[in-house]
């Protein structure tokens, strides 16, 4: 569980408000049996609604990766809950888990895809759960589960061609950069034209924050995938690397000095940005941690134990549910017009995010500054009082 009697007593909230906060509001668990040449398959589903005090909706993203559980989805279902409430969004917090392979063919991922909006059908048209993008799916995983619902606001993060909000694929990595450029100036006291970066996933959110850090001058000397890393001192060519990773699928080929996923966490840099998977921050990386500052661009890419330490070593932490909160914000965006149907620019897209993601940041710093807590600490206690204050209202607690 992600609070605890400590966040409660910070915002004077009664200690019943854990109970209301602990388990999933409902887990769904399903499988699709599909013929995915060479042979049958049976995928696992799990569809986790973690809490609806601010929705429904429950919001909340789709990922596919072998390594999905039903533990991890609940994990990451609660993050979502807090993460729209730190936002302030009308969003319950929600996550599915598709336990498939992240590198399947466009193919198997789209009739794995139909399988799931096809099983989740009531769910999604009622308006009940609005999945968007997470993990192993992107644009054309989201197009396929709006083809099963022919609704626009069923969805988020559609390509742009069928109600897909222009910026809504960059959001995420725009986000992470904005956040990444306040907190450099404000713990390291630096511009990002002096700082240097690694940054661990290259996939949608990790190249586009690569590419917004690189452009306002960052340099990043660092930069992992699956397959392994990427080190140049002299800063990697962003630009290049995305052509070379979106032809062949992988950074590796590229022209720079091969590092493994565990060198790059421990690089000499300024600044640490897990951008992939979850717990790769933990009790035997963080002690090897050399970055003077780690922004969350994952969802839970430290563990509690991996926390504490950062803690104990004065590196500071963003936290995920405030770093990577511009897809969400886009997402709601997306969602609005769908209903509505009007019309955004790309730039009134990061317009939006670039205002909420920085007005949020401030009252976390300074609520952390106030109460000597960590930014972790102070942007949950910030949403738990949100959700406490919706509870009221709605005669919960
Ligand atoms: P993606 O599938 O587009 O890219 C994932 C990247 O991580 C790829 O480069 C992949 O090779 C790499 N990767 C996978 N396993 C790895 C491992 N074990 N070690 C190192 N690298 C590994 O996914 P994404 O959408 O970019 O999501 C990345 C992270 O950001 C996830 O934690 C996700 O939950 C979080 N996030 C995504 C969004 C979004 O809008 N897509 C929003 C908020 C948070």
């Amino acid at each position: 569980m992600l609070i605890n009697s400590q966040i409660l007593d910070l915002i004077g909230a009664p200690e019943r408000t854990l109970e209301l906060l602990s388990e999933p509001d409902r887990v769904i668990h399903f499988r699709i049996r599909r013929y995915l040449p060479p042979g049958h398959h049976v995928v696992h589903v799990f569809v986790v609604y973690h809490n609806t005090a601010r929705g429904p909706p429950y919001k909340g993203g789709v990922r596919m990766s072998s390594h999905v559980t039903l533990e991890e989805t609940i994990q990451l279902a609660e993050l979502m809950t807090y993460k729209n409430a730190l936002m302030d969004l009308p969003f319950g917090g929600a996550k599915a888990g598709i336990a498939a392979e992240s590198t399947l063919s466009r193919e198997a991922k789209s009739m794995i895809m139909h399988g799931f909006a096809h099983e989740l059908r009531y769910e999604l048209t009622s308006g009940n759960f609005v999945p968007g993008p997470d993990l192993g799916t992107g644009p054309s995983e989201m197009a396929d589960i709006f083809s099963e619902t022919h609704i626009r606001e069923s969805v988020t993060g559609k390509p742009v061609g069928i109600g897909g909000l222009p910026g809504r694929l960059e959001a995420t990595g725009y986000g992470v950069a904005v956040i990444t450029a306040r907190a450099v100036r404000e713990f390291l006291k630096k511009e990002l034209s002096e700082t240097t970066v690694a940054v661990q996933g290259f996939g949608n959110v990790g190249s586009w924050l690569c590419t917004f850090l690189s452009e306002w001058g960052a340099r990043i000397v660092g930069v992992s995938d699956v397959s392994g890393g990427l080190y140049d001192p002299n800063g990697l060519n962003i630009v290049e690397l995305r052509k070379h990773a979106q032809q062949t699928g992988s950074v590796q080929g590229f022209e720079a000095q091969r590092i493994s996923n565990e060198q790059l966490l421990s690089l000499d840099v300024d600044v640490l940005i897990p951008a992939a998977v979850g717990a790769v921050l933990n009790t035997k990386s963080a002690p090897e941690v050399r970055a003077r500052l780690v922004i969350e661009a994952a969802n839970a890419p430290t563990t509690p134990e991996g926390d504490k330490i950062l803690t104990k070593r004065r590196i500071p932490v963003v936290p995920d549910i405030l770093a990577n909160a511009g897809g969400v914000i886009a997402s709601y965006d997306e969602w609005r017009k769908g209903k509505s149907g009007t019309r955004t620019k790309r730039e009134e897209t990061f317009d939006t995010i670039r205002s909420i993601l920085s007005e949020t940041f401030d009252h976390v710093l300074e609520f952390a500054d106030e109460h000597k807590v960590s930014m972790r600490t102070a942007a949950l206690a910030l949403a738990t009082q949100n959700l406490v204050e919706t509870m009221r209202s709605r005669g919960w607690l």
